[in-house]
């Protein structure tokens, strides 16, 4: 095939199956200069940056306080962290708790109660929340009876919003219609299913076996039940994963169309999570196969009509997500991408992290020192960070190039008052990026190319200013 000219000087890729759009592909000898590690940005500054010391309980209820004084109209978002699951995968990167007894979540359930109580009692006239996430672990690890009472405890401490964003992550094969049909009636409209690849080797070497007549048949409860949104993860790098097979995932996810797929690029980082040494790294796919995965995907998910919404989320054009990235308005919490800016995020239960008026707030990791806190009548804080000037201004730059691929420094320097020259050292040293066209610039606008879109955490970085300090010791997965 002859190569065709693309924007940025690149070749065309090498011929694709039928019906697969072409797109730039990325050289090998990119791909292994990129391959490095680096941060994937759900916050800035990065979790290794936040420290125990300086921030704990009580600069978090400082900042509750403050929160308070927005007024009883400013709108809340709550993450609630359920980490209970019924077993434990190999390739897991969340914090979980396996269990099979009911009544360890029965306990874990009255102590976010007391949770949410000490949280409250500084926030005595802001209870208006337009969104809520369900995450973990597995949240329908409860059963009807827990999620019914956990709806209560959240509902009798906060005002749910009409027309709030109300979520969940769901494991299919630990969830029922019936499960669903609760959450919906209280009004949960977006549910996201983990599936990860149906192909039976990789689920094999993953510990994770799921077929895909269980995914369907949820997707249709789901469907049936009225779920607004239906989200697909998926995640690519795993090991075993061949170009041939993750095709066919692709295929049978695609055949039942989900309003969005999200395409998870797996981490493997056997220091932070040692469960995942039951991998064998030898069955891993290396940095190029790793991107090959991705723009199979890409190519896939484009040409059956889906929106790039961000670095790794593809979405319906009807839905709210593609039609925000289209006008660039796209958002990013420790959840995913939104299309509304949170606002101040309460997050409860083990490893949560709180965003609250310029700060970040995360929950002890351990179960035991969770209730050791409450018992104690403290907020379980573990660790913290106040955002300086400076971070919130890289923290936009981060964002708009994660979530918009476009930014203007001019505008963002404007309207934080600094110098329009602020970032001269970081434009220059990421002129490399444009040479290999990842990026152009034009002024003071920077803007991410199709090329360079998965590797747009190797851009973000020129502008972390913490990250030189952090390099020195195993802290971030490889950006590709
Ligand atoms: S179900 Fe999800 S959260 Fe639980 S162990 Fe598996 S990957 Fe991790």
């Amino acid at each position: 095939m002859a190569e065709a000219p693309l924007e940025g000087g690149l070749r065309a890729a090498p011929p694709t199956p039928a019906g697969v759009r072409e797109l730039p592909i990325a050289e090998e000898a990119l791909i292994r200069q990129l391959a490095r590690p680096g941060p994937r940005y759900t916050s800035y500054p990065t979790a290794p940056a936040w420290r125990t010391e300086g921030f704990g309980a009580l600069q978090y209820a400082e900042r509750l306080q403050q929160a308070e004084r927005q007024g009883p109209a400013a709108p809340l978002s709550i993450y609630v962290h359920l980490p209970f699951c019924r077993e434990m995968c190999r390739y897991c990167g969340c914090s979980v708790v396996v269990t099979g007894q009911s009544q360890k979540v029965d306990r874990y359930l009255d102590y976010l109660a007391r949770e949410m109580d000490l949280v409250t009692a500084r926030l005595p006239h802001r209870r208006r929340v337009d969104q809520l996430h369900l995450g973990g672990g597995t949240p329908t690890w409860l059963d009807v009876r827990q999620l019914e009472r956990l709806w209560q405890l959240i509902s009798a401490r906060f005002t749910i919003v009409a027309g709030a964003d109300l979520a969940l992550e769901v494991d299919p094969r630990v969830t029922s219609p019936e499960q669903l049909a609760l959450l919906h009636r209280c009004g949960f409209a977006r549910v996201s299913m983990g599936v990860q690849d149906f192909t039976p080797e990789v689920q094999d070497a993953i510990g994770r076996q799921q077929s895909v007549e269980l995914t369907e048949a949820l997707y249709r409860a789901a469907r049936a039940l009225g779920y607004r949104t239906i989200n697909f993860d998926l995640v690519y790098g795993l090991p075993r994963q061949r170009l041939e097979t993750f095709a066919l995932t692709l295929d049978q996810a695609l055949r039942l169309r989900p309003d969005r797929l999200a395409l998870f690029s797996y981490a493997h980082v056997p220091w932070m999570r040692p469960h995942q040494r039951a991998i064998d790294e030898a069955e891993l796919p290396d940095a190029v196969h790793k991107v090959r995965l991705f723009e199979l995907a890409r190519g896939k998910l484009l040409t059956a009509g889906y929106v790039q919404v961000g670095m790794d989320h593809f979405a319906l054009p009807s839905d709210a997500l593609a039609q925000a990235r289209l006008v660039h308005r796209l958002h990013r919490n420790f959840q995913g991408y939104i299309t509304q800016p949170s606002g101040d995020t309460l997050a409860f239960g083990i490893t949560a992290i709180s965003d609250v008026q310029a700060a970040y707030a995360q929950n002890v990791k351990r179960i035991a020192d969770y209730y050791r806190h409450l018992d104690a009548g403290e907020l379980p804080i573990e660790r913290g960070c106040a955002l300086t000037a400076d971070d919130l201004l890289r923290r936009d730059v981060i964002h708009g190039l994660m979530c918009n691929f476009v930014v203007d420094l001019e505008q963002l320097t404007r309207a934080h008052g600094v110098s329009p020259h602020h970032f001269a050292a970081e434009v220059a040293a990421l002129s490399w990026a444009e040479e290999q066209g990842l990026m152009r610039r034009v002024g003071q606008t920077l803007e991410i190319l199709p090329l360079g879109q998965l590797f747009v955490r190797n851009v973000a970085m020129a502008f972390d200013a913490y990250l030189p300090a952090q390099q020195a010791r195993p802290t971030f997965s490889s950006t590709v």
